[in-house]
């Protein structure tokens, strides 16, 4: 098992296909220009499935793969299929616009839940948000993979001003629609234009709702990110994922693999271990592995605690989250 020095069994590992995207979200990519990563720099299918190997031989039982846009990558198909023979839970973060062209991979890899990103039910603000105007392709591909009975959490980053208008329209879609639909509290990542006064918090998404609708907690389980609700009667439901404002560390049992092959053992790790490089070098990664988990921090990196009036964005030192992989 990979285990760190407060005891948290690492059984979670996110894979990075890629930091390119087909959309621009503003608050996801850095401001600057930014140069994908070339193909010969990132992480080979071959070498993604010896890592994941390496991994699940040491206790992983769930595997999300994430971006970048997972889906923008050639060998994207290649991929899922090596590591759906793996025993693993296998499953996938995207932002939905490829998603028509993967439905028979989905099904032969035995995918049955995934993670669709969107911020906005309204086109226009789909397009400013992203800088790409396919609302409706993203919208009809939930729709596509809801209509075959396959689990749809929505991720929406919550942003003051932006979006925060919206809230009660996605609880409204819960009502007749099974989605699960999941409030992100909006992070600090380099280059992304974050400031406090942007985020809304879990209480104050939770009072707004609770403005229109009565809801009831969820039962969650020993490692979620997310505390769960369901207003009586719908057929969906929603929940937060209050990273900023009431942290869920003490069960945290993730580590993410970017899309070069450095392992990050939090979202906001300063530091970042070379596994492709050891691996292309024959040396024995899974040392390596234990050496950057043990070295995790208790909370958020190290970098700030869960009061948004301490944390000051220009001194986190980071990657942007496009090259990370959410
Ligand atoms: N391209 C895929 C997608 O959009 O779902 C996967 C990668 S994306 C980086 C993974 C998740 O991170 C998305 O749900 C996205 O909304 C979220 N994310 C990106 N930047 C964020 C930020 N600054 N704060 C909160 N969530 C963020
Ligand atoms: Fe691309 Fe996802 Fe980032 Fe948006 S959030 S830019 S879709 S990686």
């Amino acid at each position: 098992m990979i285990i760190d020095s407060y005891n948290r069994v690492h059984d979670y590992l996110r894979i990075s296909l890629t930091d390119n995207c087909n959309l621009r979200c503003f608050y996801c990519m850095p401001e600057e220009d930014y140069d994908f990563t070339p193909a010969s720099r990132l992480m080979q299918a071959d070498e993604i499935a010896t890592l994941a190997g390496i991994f699940t031989a040491n206790g992983v039982r769930k595997i999300r793969l994430t971006g970048g846009e997972p889906l923008v990558r050639k060998d994207a198909a290649k991929i899922i299929l090596s590591l759906s023979r793996l025993p693993v839970e296998l499953t996938m973060t995207t932002n939905g616009a490829r998603l028509h062209e993967f439905t028979d991979v989905l099904e032969e890899a035995g995918i049955r839940s995934l993670n669709i990103s969107l911020d906005t039910l309204q086109q226009d603000k789909f397009t400013l948000i992203t800088r790409r105007d396919i609302f409706p392709q993203v919208k009809r591909n939930i729709d596509l993979l809801l209509n075959k009975g396959i689990r749809v959490k929505v991720n929406m980053v919550v942003m003051k001003g932006l979006n925060d208008s919206e809230i009660n329209d996605f609880v409204a879609w819960t009502k007749d629609t099974p989605v699960h639909v999941r409030f992100i509290e909006f992070m600090p990542f380099s280059g992304n234009r974050w400031t406090s006064n942007k985020v809304l918090s879990l209480h104050e998404i939770l009072h707004g709702i609770n403005a229109e609708y009565d809801f009831l907690p969820l039962k969650g389980g020993a490692n979620d990110t997310a505390k769960g609700f369901i207003v009586p009667g719908h057929a969906g439901t929603f929940s937060v994922i209050s990273t900023m404002t009431e942290p869920f560390c003490s069960t945290c049992n993730r580590m993410r693999l970017t899309a070069d092959g450095k392992l990050k053992n939090c979202l906001f790790s300063q530091g970042e271990t070379d596994l492709l490089t050891a691996l292309r070098n024959g040396e024995d990664v899974l040392p390596l592995i234990q050496q950057n988990i043990r070295s995790k921090a208790k909370e958020l990196g190290g970098q700030f605690t869960g009061k948004l009036e301490d944390v000051h964005a220009e001194l986190i030192n980071n990657r942007s989250m496009i090259t990370i992989g959410g």
